[in-house]
């Protein structure tokens, strides 16, 4: 029997739809549809919120919350290609899996609702001739300083650029100080160019390859991972897929940790497709924001390579996700909605019904369990490329150095460098820890110094000479008083950061050509770049720095690695400690010895007989990770349970401990559902909140969002607290 449904409006014309907004408020908003427009799903148009107007997506039919009597209508629809189906069908699905609201979710590709409306010609702004009567503020200064020298710019950025507001910018240009200029919007994306040969492949590259390939061909939802060690060859291999599914027509996603760090990679993707890709991260100007989103949505731009962010662009004809170095930490993002950039990959995949392809040398505990269990692929690649061998390892035992406490490099590892330099080759060295020392204490009363607004030290900075909090960004001058006891000179650092190993290392070695490389010094893709030329170009003998430099680069004549101190992640109580110690620690020991030369590796570490170190001198990887596997499945934790972490903060402590307990109290607790806590945080002040964990644990069977989302609902929040809901925590702090 037909089903009538009386309620169906006899034409088709939408008379409300609801409107979604790029902004963390509850969302979608319903709006009227004037009598003389048309729209559909996915068409952005302008409207009233407030006394302002924004750009959103419209998202659907009408919710009904609000009266029709009530609505306002949409300004305008503007002219520009539709946000898909499967992109907003992803934000739906990312906001109800994360507890966020949709219009958070949309926010995190763009900046603001500014970013939806389509690119348009490029205003920025130049000096003119500065009246001279022009009344000069600290402000105003800044600005005509800032374009004394710098580019010109459009005056959101200008304004962000030099701290003012974009009313400051406006009154320089009336009085006739700036000028402005009209540039065309950026060019949009040239195509990849599909005749260019590839490099000729080894059998075991072109067999995988091949598999590849049959993946991007089947057009049909699939997970494979490529499990190459380092060295050998898995971007190249990745590239034919990326190749294949370029020719087939389709879009491709590739996602990257952290963008900064990739200028390798850039270089190698012009130099296969003779084209740069369309790039995607948080710094991105605004105009160039607009332009990759509507090109990305137009189809003009045919490949993304893109921080995890780039998942949230709207493809039309996504044919290929390809996720590097998934095992990374970078890719959970913390602040804001916290989601998994791999596992959300995964997912847009699967609407786009289209492949992905997971790559690592190390890949994460959650992947292989996955390959076990057969619902990924796995394609190994088990040899360097060109017959390079995989580096010696070996552990320098710390106990036995007895070095004094000012100094950190072992009598083995200076060694190792000097004769490494004497053969002309190059070492690197790994420590993750940014800054001069992670600690300064006053010898006579023992103050520690602290961050004001964090359970944190201060990092000393000496280059800089200040001290910093590296979770609040909060800094001081160096004090050459103790703050406590008002003693002078009797503040000593206490333990090394790269810039101490970097000062022991020119002491002990003074003819060596010394860089360090950390967030600190490398300002931007640019000065990445540089540094990392200058390296290839043996500019340098020993690479001093953070994980900035374990991922990626390959550096034909460096040989020796030097991990100062492997134990340095171990410590603390996180479930992942043990596996990203070893993944962080095999990936810089991948840097040796790339090419003709063998490399070696000496890990400085006080515990030479912990798994890890063991793990990483015998190369026993599958044992190690069975037996993490075998700790997790027994403990219940992931993957073998779910996990949501819980933060509740205030800035009165007595708030935050009230609502924990209150949450505890009613927190569901069944065989197979449990809360842990609550407890201080590790971090139990952060930028002047007080902050206490809860942890909820279910077995792998049962769904954890509605568990969260029930007992979330029986808890009336006070307006000075906030609760954080982190679904699949990586971070315990
Ligand atoms: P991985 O990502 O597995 O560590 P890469 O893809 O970075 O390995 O490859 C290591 C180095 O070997 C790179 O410089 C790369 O250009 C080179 N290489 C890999 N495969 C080939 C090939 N088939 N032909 C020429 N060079 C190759
Ligand atoms: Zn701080």
């Amino acid at each position: 029997m037909p089903h009538t449904d009386a309620t169906t409006p006899p034409d088709e014309k939408l008379h409300a739809v609801s409107v979604l907004l790029p902004t963390p408020v509850v969302g979608p908003y319903d709006y009227l549809v004037p009598a003389e427009l048309n729209v559909a799903p996915g068409d952005h148009v302008h409207v009233p919120l407030g006394s302002r107007e924004m750009t959103g997506v419209v998202w659907g039919p009408a919710t009904g919350d609000v009266d029709a009597a009530k609505l306002r209508p949409i300004a305008a629809r503007v002219e520009t290609s539709p946000m898909p189906d499967q992109a907003r069908r992803f934000v739906d699905w990312v906001a109800a899996y994360t507890l966020s609201t949709p219009g958070a979710v949309l926010r995190m590709a763009m900046r603001g609702p500014e970013d939806l409306k389509p690119p348009r010609p490029l205003v920025v702004f130049q000096l003119g001739d500065i009246p001279g009567d022009l009344r000069m503020t600290p402000a105003r200064q800044r600005v005509i300083d800032f374009l004394q020298d710098g580019p010109s710019l459009a005056a959101g950025d200008l304004a962000r650029e030099t701290g003012v507001s974009t009313g400051v910018i406006k009154g320089l240009a009336d009085t006739g100080a700036l000028v402005r200029l009209e540039l065309a919007p950026p060019p949009p994306f040239t195509a990849p160019d599909l005749e260019r040969p590839g490099p000729d492949l080894s059998d075991a590259q072109e067999t995988a390859a091949m598999s590849l390939r049959k993946k991007v061909s089947a057009d049909a939802f699939s997970v494979t991972l490529l499990d190459g060690v380092t060295g050998s060859g898995k971007t190249e291999v990745y590239f034919e897929a990326v190749a294949a599914a370029l020719a087939a027509g389709r879009q491709v996603l590739v996602l990257l940790p952290e963008i900064a760090l990739t200028p390798q990679w850039l270089d190698r993707f012009e130099q296969r497709f003779g084209v740069a890709p369309a790039v995607w991260h948080s710094d991105l100007r605004q105009a160039r924001r607009r332009t990759t989103w509507h090109a990305v949505s137009t189809g003009n731009a045919r490949i993304v390579v893109g921080a995890r962010s780039a998942l949230f662009l709207p493809f039309a004809e996504l044919g290929l996700i390809i996720v590097d170095e998934e095992h990374e930490p970078a890719f959970k993002q913390e602040d804001g909605v916290s989601y998994h950039g791999r596992d959300m990959a995964i997912v847009r995949a699967q609407i786009a019904d289209a492949p992905i392809v997971l790559a690592s040398a190390t890949p994460s505990l959650e992947t292989r369990v996955n390959v076990s269990r057969e619902r990924y692929d796995s394609i190994p690649l088990p040899e360097r490329f060109g017959g390079a061998t995989m580096p010696d390892i070996a552990t320098v035992d710390m106990r036995d150095a007895e070095l004094a406490a000012s100094r950190f490099v072992s009598p083995q590892l200076v060694t190792g460098l000097t004769a490494t330099i004497a053969a002309g080759e190059q070492a690197m060295l790994f420590l993750n820890r940014r800054g001069y020392a992670p600690l300064t204490l006053c010898r006579t009363c023992g103050h520690r110094i602290e961050c004001p607004s964090c359970a944190a030290w201060l990092t000393e900075h000496r280059f800089r000479k200040r001290l910093q909090c590296h979770h609040c960004g909060y800094e001081v001058p160096a004090p050459k008083i103790c703050p406590e006891c008002e003693n002078e000179d009797t503040l000593v650092a206490c333990g090394p950061g790269v810039e101490r190993i970097a000062e022991e290392i020119a002491e002990l070695l003074p003819e060596a050509r010394i860089g360090i490389m950390t967030s600190d010094t490398m300002r931007g893709p640019e000065s990445a770049q540089k540094f990392i030329h200058s390296v290839e170009a043996g500019e340098l003998d020993i690479l001093i720095g953070t994980q900035m430099v374990a991922k990626g680069h390959h550096f034909p004549n460096l040989t020796l690695v030097g991990i100062v101190d492997a134990d340095l992640g171990l410590a603390g109580g996180d479930l992942r400690a043990a596996e990203r110690t070893f993944q962080i620690l095999q990936q810089v020991s991948g840097r040796a010895g790339r090419a003709e030369r063998p490399g070696r590796v000496l890990i400085q570490t006080f515990q030479p007989e912990h798994p890890v170190m063991q793990a990483l001198v015998s190369g026993d990887e599958a044992r190690f990770f069975e037996l993490e596997t075998r700790a997790r499945e027994v403990g219940g934790w992931p993957p073998f349970g779910r996990l949501a972490g819980l933060i509740v903060s205030s800035r009165d402590p007595r708030i935050a401990d009230d609502l924990a307990r209150a949450l505890a109290r009613c927190g569901p607790s069944t065989p197979d559902i449990r809360v842990l806590g609550p407890a201080p945080a590790p971090l139990s002040l952060l930028r002047g909140r007080h902050r206490r964990r809860l942890l909820l644990k279910t077995s792998r069977d049962v769904a954890i969002q509605p568990v969260l989302r029930a007992w979330l609902g029986q808890i009336k929040i006070p307006s000075q607290a906030r609760i954080r809901v982190d679904v699949d925590p990586y971070s315990f702090l």
